[in-house]
């Protein structure tokens, strides 16, 4: 077995809704990015590339690259997921923590963790979703930012 830990940090900005574990969330503060700024996806695809060894998200998507603008951060799982299954490796699971001030995600977690299974092939109990305030501290305290952990164990099929 093979462990990797993955983590993203994203600029809130107003005007467009946060999307996280492909799950649109009601905000009047979304995530900056080039892609969809779904920062649970990425640390979810760089934690599994880091298991896998593989490198990291930045890599194989680069930001500059124009074909990643807007894209949709679920389907890049799922192309992180063709690399890990490329070299035979399955995931046992993931868990994962969102760093948010507000809006409250806990009324989100049962679609975030549907998509994100759905994404990786696996199956619900698989996938573990938390969520953390910063206690006011900080930029993500501000509300200025969000964050995400997340942790995956894989195996070989
Ligand atoms: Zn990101």
């Amino acid at each position: 077995m093979r462990i990797g830990n993955g983590y993203d940090i994203h600029h809130l900005v107003a005007g467009r809704p946060p999307k996280l574990g492909g799950a649109t969330i009601p905000c009047d503060k979304g995530l900056h990015g080039h892609s969809d700024g779904d920062v649970l996806c990425h640390a979810i695809s760089d934690a599994l590339l880091g298991a896998s060894a593989l490198g990291d998200i930045g890599m194989h998507f680069p930001p500059r690259d124009h074909r990643y603008l807007n894209a949709d951060s679920l389907e890049l799982l799922k192309q992180v997921m063709e690399k890990l299954r490329k070299k035979r490796y399955k995931v046992v699971n993931v868990d994962s923590i969102v760093i948010c001030e507000q809006p409250k995600l806990t009324p989100h977690f049962a679609v975030m963790r549907t998509n994100l299974s759905k994404a990786m092939g696996i199956e619900l109990d698989q996938v573990s979703v938390k969520a953390k305030t910063s206690e006011g501290i900080g930029e993500l305290g501000r509300g200025d930012a969000m964050a995400a952990y997340a942790v995956a164990l894989i195996d070989l099929a």
